[in-house]
């Protein structure tokens, strides 16, 4: 008589790939394949698709963001006053409403995108049996098997919860919970400035919380341009956030229904009406029973794969998205998904270009793309930075902005752009100009000799290029037209 896996293995209905996790690297990875004819099943736990970017992560924060924004009239207090308002009461209700209509319309346009394209979807948990034997559990407990010629795992990331965090969903939040709120706090202590950390301590602050971030790092963000990270924290700081790095904690404990403590390692104390826990997540592999397919996770449980086909150590498996690690985002989850699954079907899949933009949607938005002035320097290249302040431009003059700050990195030798790093209003849409000078190769001239729309916070660029300019050696300039001969020749 035949095991229950060999049993399983027979009676498994067959598709071309499987992907397991339905956020952007899977859906991504999904529908390439259907659209190279392949038939492909994504096995989705969550009660719908989309995964963590659609339900927990990304859309639901920027939605949050945005409402905040709007409702606080945040955009407005440079004009009329710090005190300024667009609704003089938020509740929690006011917050979660849009979120509710945003995350519809999303989910609608992906189950749309699966129809669309014949992508099958199942709903259940998961689980290898063998390389190619997936094993699925509904939610009532029924069990499907299916057959997989290629395997995609994009399963994501779960918040890390540390057992001596009391999280109670109320009070003491990881970063899926903080969604569900039924009140606003007056305050908020937020441990960990990671992105999502300062995500959230910006938004609430943007509400009038008190926000106190706790961090045991020497300070916020540290891939980000030192220059700007200070610039970041001097303007959190101005508008009254308490910013304590070094700090680690000892204990949080509930003493109240509205009242929490924070101890810190060094004997200080932060009281709180609500904790926000966001110091890390993990990969969602624990129950994947990557054994059966003979792959391991790391102690983060994320899957270790070759960087240009995201291919793991069993030939026909990839693994794409945040369970891979570094850098988790939804932009490059997608690529990665777009790219495993050309790879795992002879397609030819272009490799992504060197430099992607990093957006970190605080208030003020930091968004940055290319090598921080840190990295030039560790690279021992000689550069020029140049600099633009949003208030410098007619735009934001128009728009109230007493904030916002653009720095560009120029090679000394060939003028070419090095990096670009933005914080203020807009920062992640104004990234894209640079990212696109930097990943064709181009450098100074382009801002210098192009005219920018008036009056816009892009004006920056010609700003800030000028600025490096007057400071850079005029001999660099025939370097450059050099620079610019060898491309038109190789055209
Ligand atoms: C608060 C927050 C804010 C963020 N903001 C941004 C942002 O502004 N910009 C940006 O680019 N990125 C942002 N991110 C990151 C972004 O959400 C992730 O990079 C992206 O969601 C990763 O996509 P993914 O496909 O790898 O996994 P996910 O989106 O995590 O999806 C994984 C899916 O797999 C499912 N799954 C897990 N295990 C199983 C199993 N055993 N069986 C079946 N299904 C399973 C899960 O239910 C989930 O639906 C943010 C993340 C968070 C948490």
């Amino acid at each position: 008589m035949a095991s229950g896996a060999a049993q399983a293995f027979v009676m498994a209905q067959h598709y071309d790939l499987i992907v397991i996790g339905s956020g952007p690297a899977g859906r991504r990875a999904a529908v390439q394949a259907a659209k190279l004819k392949k038939s492909v099943l994504v096995v989705e736990r969550g009660r719908r698709v989309g995964g963590v970017c659609v339900h927990t992560g990304t859309i639901p924060s920027k939605t949050l963001r945005e409402t905040v924004l709007n409702l606080s009239g945040w955009r407005e207090r440079g004009f009329y006053g710090r005190a300024h308002r667009n609704k003089e009461h938020i509740t929690a209700e006011d917050l979660r409403r849009r979120l509710r209509i945003t995350l519809d319309h999303e989910v609608e346009v992906l189950e749309h995108q699966f129809a669309r394209n014949n992508v099958v979807w199942s709903a259940g948990a998961a689980r290898f049996l063998g390389p190619h034997a997936i094993e699925v559990t509904g939610a009532t407990g029924e069990v499907r098997h299916y057959h997989g010629d290629r395997i995609v795992i994009a399963v994501g990331t779960q918040p890390y919860r540390p057992p001596h965090i009391p999280f109670d969903g109320e009070s003491v939040v990881d970063a899926d919970e903080i969604l569900e709120l039924k009140r606003l706090p007056r305050s908020l202590a937020v441990i960990g400035a990671s992105v999502i950390g300062v995500e959230y301590a910006t938004i609430f602050s943007a509400l009038d919380v008190k926000v106190t971030v706790i961090e045991p790092g020497a300070g916020l963000l540290n891939f980000v341009d030192r220059e700007l990270a200070e610039e970041f924290i001097h303007d959190l700081r101005d508008r009254g956030v308490s910013l304590r790095f070094n700090s680690r904690v000892r204990s949080v404990s509930k003493l109240g229904p509205e009242s929490c403590l924070v101890q810190l390692e060094d004997h200080r104390q932060i009281a709180a009406e609500m904790v926000l826990y966001a110091a890390g997540r993990t990969g969602a592999t624990a129950t994947l029973n990557l054994e059966a397919a003979g792959l391991v996770a790391d102690e983060r449980g994320r899957i270790a794969v070759d960087a240009a086909t995201f291919r793991t150590n069993a030939s026909h498996i990839y693994a794409v998205g945040d369970v891979i690690g570094f850098p988790s985002l939804a932009s490059t989850s997608m690529e990665q998904g777009r790219i495993a699954a050309c790879h795992a079907f002879g397609a030819e899949a272009h490799a992504p270009p060197e430099f992607f933009p990093y957006g970190i949607y605080s208030v003020p938005e930091i968004s940055t793309v290319g090598m921080t002035e840190e990295q030039v320097r560790e690279r021992g290249i000689p550069y020029e930075t140049g600099i633009a302040r949003f208030r410098e431009t007619s735009r934001g003059h128009i728009m109230g902005l007493n904030s916002g700050f653009m720095k560009m990195i120029f090679a000394l030798e060939t003028r070419r752009l090095l990096g670009i790093h933005i914080v203020g209003e807009g920062a992640t849409e104004l990234i894209h100009i640079g990212q696109a000078v930097l990943n064709l190769g181009g450098g100074l001239d382009y801002f210098v000799e192009n005219t920018f729309n008036y009056p816009t916070l892009a004006e920056g660029y010609k700003i800030a290029a000028l600025d490096a300019f007057n400071r850079m050696p005029a001999r660099q300039l025939s370097v450059e037209t050099f620079d610019i001969a060898e491309r038109l020749r190789a055209c």
